[in-house]
């Protein structure tokens, strides 16, 4: 669970960054192409600045996969994603999660047995017409749910072509964890909102469903993005008229609706690049990536949409420290994420049909 495992090995106390960087540096460089560090767009500069690849959880995941010399694949991220790049791993490859405690409250949401009583009384609702979508922000366990009754997982990119192809079987769809994203992809779909009801996990109700029900929305969300507001953007373009807005699909719909455009953080990151000099670009996202933005994109005044509610606790957990403790133990097996056997083939399932879709 999110923040609550402390790790067995201990980041060094009391070195300056500068060293940090220095024994990081003569780690990388004496095992070579054995390791990968990999850093999620969201992660602090001083993490990013010490990794090999940069980019959203899955294409990391499937560039690790890919990269078949290294033997040590370091995830500087969140648990679930750590998770992804280890069902997508070679066999010789293992994948290491830094900070242990760093999970998403969003996949959280998302428990194995709060899912299994879901599908039961849905399935006795509607008979085998179900098909399951997860955002790869899940649990192994719950891509594995998914992949087991055909369903996949899908991406903020690609919510929406994932569950058209869903929708197209004549299906409906039970998208989980982030009622959010999901709501934003059936609606852009051209779904009315009455084709959409909520199953409430706690105490495990279905709301809001009547017999043209299409898409069945989990009730959970990005404690991040649930916070940004149409308040927000009407402030922002108060403050500077004539702006872009750009928020992630985990917004709420009305937010996205403010916005001048939705999108994943690879997509931020193409607007932010083909935007012609000069703009002014509002960003809802976490900021680690906005102020990434803001100097990458110099000719251009890049801004957060709401920048003291833009930080993720458990992204901003790793850190120079714990990079450097999981490398020096890296044999001993620090910060080792293990998928049980059990679920490996079903959630790799599942995020095979998504790939292929997309
Ligand atoms: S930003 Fe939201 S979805 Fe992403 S890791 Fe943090 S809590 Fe989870």
């Amino acid at each position: 669970m999110s923040g609550k495992a402390a790790p067995a090995w201990q980041p060094p106390r009391g070195l300056a960054d500068a060293e940090l960087e220095g024994r990081i540096a003569r780690l990388r460089g004496d095992l070579g192409e054995e390791l990968v560090i990999l850093g999620h767009h969201y992660q602090s500069d001083a993490v990013i600045g010490q990794v090999d690849l940069t980019g959203d959880s899955l294409k990391l995941s499937q560039e690790a996969a890919r990269m078949t010399r290294a033997r040590h694949i370091v995830f500087c991220g969140v648990r679930f994603m750590a998770e992804t790049a280890s069902i997508l791993a070679g066999s010789g490859q293992s994948v290491h999660l830094p900070e242990p405690g760093a999970g998403c409250p969003m996949a959280d949401m998302a428990a194995p047995d709060e899912l299994r009583t879901c599908w039961r009384e849905l399935s006795e609702r509607w008979g085998d017409k179900l098909l399951p979508v997860t955002y790869v922000n899940s649990s192994a366990e719950v891509k594995a749910f998914c992949g087991r009754r055909g369903g996949a997982a899908c991406t903020s990119a690609n919510a929406k072509k994932v569950l058209a192809w869903a929708l197209d079987q004549g299906r409906r769809v039970l998208f989980l964890p982030d009622r959010h994203l999901g709501a934003n992809a059936a609606l852009d779909l051209g779904l009315q909102p009455e084709e959409l009801c909520l199953w409430r996990r706690r105490p495990g109700k279905l709301l809001g469903a009547e017999p043209r029900s299409r898409v069945i929305l989990w009730d959970g969300y990005c404690p991040v993005h649930v916070d940004f507001t149409k308040g927000d953007i009407k402030s922002a373009r108060s403050s500077h008229p004539g702006c872009v807005v750009m928020v992630h699909p985990e917004c709420p719909r009305e937010v996205v609706e403010a916005a001048d455009a939705s999108g994943s953080t690879e997509q931020i990151i193409a607007e932010a690049e083909r935007l012609p000099a000069g703009s002014v670009l509002v960003v809802g996202t976490e900021i680690n990536l906005v102020r990434r933005l803001a100097r990458q994109c110099g000719d251009k005044t890049v801004l957060p949409l709401a920048e003291r509610r833009s930080a993720c606790p458990d992204m901003a957990r790793t850190n120079l420290g714990s990079l450097l403790a999981c490398l020096e133990g890296l044999d001993e097996g620090a910060g080792l994420v293990r998928v049980p056997a059990g679920e490996v083939e079903g959630a790799r399932q599942a995020l095979e049909r998504m790939m292929l879709l997309t």
